[in-house]
């Protein structure tokens, strides 16, 4: 399944990147964040747990597959796999640190580093690809006080269900309340369910990455 090392990974990202002419920030775990594209950004984020396979298998085959002439709807900042120890050894941890609660000064340095380049570009949209073992439902969160109503829509687009949040306290420290706290209010992050083959939990991933884009095109077409 991930028999693809997490250098390898990066060997195959690297040259996915480069061919949309991305420009990468190297990280000092040996990934790299890809950004191409001008507008506000668009930040796309997977691997934070090791042992969920689907969210940068997705990010890799979407990147891999785009036209040669491909033109981004806005800024797109892409950190695909973030945990190396956990994705080699398909544990969910980073040498038993939950990275998902880890968006503080206590951060290891590369995500440190990611967390400097977040605050550099200040995502105007954020996703963040998951799977939670636990469901056997696919769902995205939605945060209970936003204005807009995309999550909704994206939800029923990929046919999955909403898990409702309000607290900013019980999530403290994970991605999503790091980068709302830089403003960012179209958050979304995504669980795909295990239930699910890892072909359709890809194909859920990549689904949602499109949807955004054509949403985001729209949304700077009428503006
Ligand atoms: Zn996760």
């Amino acid at each position: 399944m991930n028999s693809l090392s997490f250098q390898k990974y990066y060997v195959r990202f690297k040259q996915a990147a480069l061919r949309q002419r991305a420009t990468l920030t190297y990280l000092s775990n040996g990934g790299y964040i890809a950004q191409f594209g001008t507008g506000p950004s668009f930040a796309i984020m997977s691997g934070l747990h090791g042992d969920e396979v689907s969210g940068p298998l997705a990010i890799l085959e979407w990147l891999e597959n785009l036209s040669d002439n491909y033109k981004p709807p806005s800024k797109l900042w892409i950190a695909p796999l973030i945990n190396d120890d956990g994705w080699n050894k398909k544990q969910r941890e980073w040498h038993n640190i939950d990275l998902n609660r880890s968006f503080n000064e206590n951060a290891p340095n590369f995500l440190k580093e990611i967390m400097t380049s977040l605050k550099i570009t200040k995502p105007y949209f954020f996703l963040d690809l998951h799977e939670d073992s636990d469901l056997n439902f696919s769902y995205i969160y939605q945060f209970i006080n936003d204005k807009h109503s995309w999550t909704q829509q994206l939800a029923s687009s990929l046919d999955i269900q909403i898990e409702t949040w309000s607290d900013f306290a019980s999530w403290e420290t994970a991605s999503e309340i790091y980068i709302r706290r830089l403003g960012c209010d179209y958050c979304f992050t995504l669980e795909a369910s295990p239930a699910l083959t890892l072909q359709n939990r890809i194909k859920l991933h990549i689904n949602s990455i499109v949807w955004l884009e054509n949403n985001i095109k729209v949304f700077f077409d009428t503006e």
